[in-house]
């Protein structure tokens, strides 16, 4: 399908063309890094976030699940650490008046040596063919050895001067590197700035009483604030975890990347709170169990890797990325954090309530400590979307795209054709579908001959069409096509729901992680 920046677009124009993803306000001529989730686009972020719902809490008994508001009283973000940290290192170029951030640029030049490291790998696999050990490889051969080194020393440089504030070393460090700006080709940069990300807004009617707020940049807090609540109403027993999804929102600084950075954006988040002393095995534990939930998916073990961070938050003493091999490359998906006591014990202090657990068999009251997982659900969306989209060349030399999304997130799980309108065709259709709604998202199709149906249906990763035809007036049996093979079998009305309903439940994914 030509180049990666190729597949990208066909990404963004079918998410579009097939009623998945429209940008926000388009008629306005959009609003930069905002989307509105389609006709097609809604079902399968409900079935992610479901599928995502289900695996966390209702298969974990030590796991509860919230909705905390997105409005929330403006100490949270004091002691959150957000209202004074939450920033992003900011720089211009002065040529092309483009704003990018100062550690993407960096770290983009390091995804270019990676690539060149890939590019040694699959040299070095031609040359060697069978014998070729790719682990052996990377640590002896001096060209990838050198690349690696590159990369190290600029990220831990990088991770140190933001963490030191040293804004104007990460300006040297791009100047040092000679990164040019993508659009002007120059290195006429401005001094690095920091920007804080979060969005205000204002409560109340008048003017001098109204609040200052700010939009959730995360749903995090929402749990933290709720921890004691929960634990006591859910008589909850540590170790256990509160999740939730909502809506987050950040005034990115480049959001250039279609739903991958948006301005406003859904979490599915689950903070998990244990026994000080203990946070690292359950830091490990929960990036096993979500590489897992990730891998249940069936798009290739291949297309993840963690990423461990140099830089860690003024929160974290452990984190990671799970990185997805998106259009654009390997890029954060999750992040799996233990987040220590921080937290907790900041909204003791602001808001002056004891938010501690009393362990009735250690006999002592303590600060739990947490450890959590954040992935977002939008890019979750595009790593399914963009993994699940070919285009295949066909025996006659004819091509379809199809969406290979996995068949249990699909939009709809069957699609009902009548052959023909007439002959009572229609109205036998139209009884199968009202059947099998009640169990199934079905749609009915019965414009244009059926290879075109088929094609539609292909298009918008509906994995089973199921053909009524003038055999099965007579006989009670159908056609059931399936998406991926394009077989087609003849089988009796009466099978069709079991026929499909194994295929197309959770079940058989979310039994892979127990
Ligand atoms: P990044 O480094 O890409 O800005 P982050 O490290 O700030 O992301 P977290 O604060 O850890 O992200 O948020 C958890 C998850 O929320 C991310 O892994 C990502 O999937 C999602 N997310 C964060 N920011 C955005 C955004 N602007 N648009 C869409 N999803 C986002």
């Amino acid at each position: 399908m030509g180049t990666n920046e190729d597949k990208f677009k066909r990404v963004i124009s079918h998410a579009k063309e097939y009623g998945f993803i429209f940008q926000s306000s388009e008629i306005y001529d959009g609003l930069s890094a905002v989307y509105d989730y389609a006709q097609n686009g809604v079902e399968l972020k409900n079935n992610i976030r479901q599928y995502w719902w289900k695996s966390m809490v209702q298969m974990h008994d030590d796991i509860v699940g919230i909705d905390s508001a997105i409005l929330m009283h403006p100490k949270t973000w004091k002691a959150s650490g957000h209202v004074d940290a939450f920033n992003d290192p900011l720089i211009d170029n002065k040529d092309s008046k483009k704003r990018y951030r100062a550690d993407v640029l960096v770290e983009d030049y390091c995804a270019k040596i990676e690539n060149k490291i890939d590019k040694e790998i699959l040299k070095a696999k031609k040359r060697f063919g069978e014998k070729f050990d790719k682990e052996q490889f990377v640590i002896t051969n001096p060209r990838v050895v050198g690349y690696k080194e590159k990369i190290s020393t600029i990220l831990s440089r990088l991770g140190k001067s933001l963490e030191n504030e040293d804004l104007e070393d990460v300006k040297n460090l791009i100047i040092e590197l000679d990164i040019v700006c993508p659009i002007a080709g120059s290195k006429n940069w401005t001094d690095v700035k920091q920007f804080n990300l979060m969005f205000g807004t204002k409560l109340g009617a008048s003017s001098d009483t109204a609040t200052d707020l700010y939009l959730r940049p995360e749903t995090a807090q929402g749990i933290f604030v709720n921890f004691l609540n929960v634990q006591k109403s859910g008589r909850m027993k540590i170790p256990f975890g509160i999740a939730q999804t909502g809506k987050a929102f950040r005034n990115e600084i480049v959001a250039r990347q279609f739903i991958f950075r948006m301005r406003e954006f859904e979490q599915m988040e689950m903070q998990f709170f244990v026994k000080p002393g203990t946070q690292n095995d359950w830091y490990q534990k929960w990036k096993d169990t979500r590489m897992k939930w990730h891998i249940s998916l069936g798009m290739g073990e291949d297309n993840y890797r963690f990423h461990d961070h140099e830089k860690l938050a003024h929160y974290a003493d452990a984190a990671t990325d799970i990185e997805f091999k998106f259009p654009f490359g390997f890029k954060e998906l999750e992040g799996v954090h233990s987040r220590t006591d921080f937290d907790l014990k900041q909204h003791q202090e602001f808001s002056g309530k004891k938010l501690q657990y009393f362990d009735h068999e250690l006999n002592e009251s303590y600060t739990p400590c947490v450890v959590e997982t954040s992935i977002g659900l939008d890019r979750m969306f595009l790593a399914i979307f963009s993994n699940s989209l070919c285009e295949e060349t066909l025996e006659n030399n004819t091509t379809r795209t199809v969406l290979k999304i996995p068949s249990f997130l699909s939009t709809y799980k069957v699609a009902i054709l009548p052959l023909v309108k007439k002959d009572g065709l229609s109205e036998l259709a139209r009884n199968i579908y009202n059947e099998l709604k009640l169990e199934f998202n079905v749609t009915y199709d019965e414009k244009d001959a059926v290879g075109r149906r088929y094609r539609r249906q292909d298009a918008i990763g509906t994995p089973y069409c199921i053909t009524i035809d003038h055999q099965t007036k007579e006989d009670s049996t159908i056609t059931i096509r399936d998406r991926d093979t394009m077989v087609q079998d003849r089988i009796p009305l009466k099978g069709v729901e079991n026929y499909i309903k194994d295929k197309v439940s959770f079940n058989s994914a979310l039994s892979k992680m127990l």
